[in-house]
């Protein structure tokens, strides 16, 4: 299975070395080469498995960037780029919301094996909140809670926690109404830096991952102006 990564790039020769050895390592890459340019794509384009962010970027910064990104609701683990080795510049990188940081010029090599361990980690879905319950099936999805394995049509889905954590609950409340808020008390926790419109985000991801034809969700149906509503 191939992971998704967003690359958000100003310099040119970079963005493309990167992007040909991350192709050539078997990742498929989308890339944006300036800052708003690069939000627009997490939030509308998504999911990916890992966020590749420039600090110094034409139209927005990777801290704005970043900043922004969390606001919204996103947990895509981002690696933060940058061509200053500040302190400051780390401190603040961090606190805005970036897993990891890397000073360029950087070995290939060593943003492999960091981005590698940073979605290894993001995928890691919490075994506390499964069940001891057996596998459940609808339409070609089969999750099995026990495993914490989704499969569409046998193959294997990668969900990220919260993804995953979305999914469950939908299960577990079948054909039921169920508000934005509601979604965001339960699934992400009431906090107010977080925006309504992550709930769509994240519903229109589950749809990208599980639905057969996600323009049209025969599973995750959205009651307008109002939330969402599983159907098994
Ligand atoms: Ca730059």
């Amino acid at each position: 299975m191939s992971h998704r990564i967003l690359l958000i790039e100003d310099e040119a020769g970079l963005a493309l070395t990167l992007g040909d050895r991350l192709a050539g390592e078997g990742y498929r890459v989308t890339h944006r080469a300036d800052g708003r340019a690069g939000e627009q794509a997490a939030l509308r384009e998504g999911p990916f498995d890992a966020i590749l962010l420039d600090l110094m970027l034409p139209a927005k910064s990777g801290f704005e960037v970043c900043r922004d990104l969390r606001a919204a609701g996103l947990d895509t683990p981002i690696l933060m780029l940058t061509a200053r080795d500040q302190l400051t510049d780390k401190v603040v990188g961090l606190k805005l919301g970036a897993d990891d940081y890397l000073t360029k010029p950087f070995e290939t090599a060593e943003l492999l094996a960091r981005l590698e361990a940073l979605i290894r980690r993001y995928q890691r879905v919490p075994t506390t909140t499964t069940t001891t319950g057996t596998v459940q099936r609808f339409g070609d999805i089969e999750v099995d809670r026990r495993q914490v394995v989704i499969r569409k049509d046998g193959a294997v889905v990668a969900l990220s926690a919260r993804l995953y954590q979305l999914l469950l609950y939908f299960l577990d409340h079948p054909n039921e109404l169920l508000t934005r808020e509601h979604l965001l008390d339960t699934v992400w926790g009431f906090d107010a830096e977080v925006a309504s419109r992550t709930v769509d985000v994240h519903l229109s991801w589950l749809r990208g991952k599980l639905e057969t034809d996600p323009q049209r969700p025969r599973h995750f149906i959205t009651v307008y102006g109002i939330g969402y509503k599983f159907i098994p």
